[in-house]
């Protein structure tokens, strides 16, 4: 792709954003878009990077590491992908956010290795998914708690990935539903952690990022609108 056609489908992306921000009364700035580069090479990144984009998401640890070698050091790297305890020791400091804490064995590890402060996010399944990764919303507070407690991890939000839906509508009450948490227990956040806001909402992804914005969501995770579909069968 062109540099005009990067810059065309990251504009119309960044507009639709605005656009739902503006709508429900939020500020655009409020909303961080997470560009999901997995499975899709060092040169789409950089593509997106040369046009100002410095947030991007990744779901596998060592296709991770294999890009952030190859990228500019100012990237801040969004981890989204479940996470595997045994990967924890590969992680280093240079992830900016881990979206996908989800159990109290991946806090006990992160906790362990972490060499500096770690900020991350509590993936709930809150549509109750058998297929989905994500704590219950019952199992919640007590992973918050464990997390709290956690040598070297700030807890910053929590993220989401709700049903896939060929209608956006249909995940409000799932979105709803994870701002509900957040805000129940952002005071028990305060009082444990006070510099560190607990004030992030990841959720909204291609098909609905703008009904995730109506939330709340303060990052959207968007693949396929800006890189296209994923190719997995091109993965080693
Ligand atoms: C792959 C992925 C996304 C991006 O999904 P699209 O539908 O391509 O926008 C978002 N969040 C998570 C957790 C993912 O794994």
């Amino acid at each position: 792709m062109s540099s005009d056609q990067w810059a065309e489908r990251l504009g119309a992306i960044q507009a639709q954003i605005a656009r739902a921000a503006s709508a429900c009364g939020r500020d655009p700035r409020e909303v961080t878009l997470v560009a999901v580069s997995k499975t899709h090479p060092v040169e789409a990144i950089q593509a997106l990077y040369d046009l100002g984009v410095r947030d991007f998401g990744e779901s596998y640890v060592q296709e991770w590491q294999e890009k952030a070698a190859a990228l500019p050091a100012d990237i801040r790297w969004h981890l989204i992908g479940h996470l595997q305890t045994n990967k924890v020791k590969y992680l280093e400091d240079r992830l900016w956010l881990i979206h996908s804490v989800d159990r109290a064995s991946l806090v006990k590890e992160l906790a362990r290795r972490a060499q500096a402060p770690v900020s991350v996010l509590l993936q709930v399944n809150v549509a109750g998914e058998d297929s989905k990764f994500g704590c219950t919303p019952e199992a919640l507070p007590a992973l918050l708690e464990q997390a709290l407690e956690a040598e070297h991890i700030i807890v910053r939000g929590l993220m989401t990935v709700p049903p896939y839906v060929e209608v956006a509508a249909e995940n409000a009450p799932n979105f709803a539903a994870l701002a509900k948490l957040r805000e129940q227990l952002e005071q028990r956040v305060a009082a444990v952690q006070p510099e560190h806001p607990f004030d992030l909402l990841s959720m909204g992804m291609t098909v609905d990022f703008e009904e995730a914005i109506v939330h709340g969501a303060t990052h959207v995770r968007v693949g396929t609108a800006l890189f296209g579909e994923r190719d997995y069968g091109a993965q080693a």
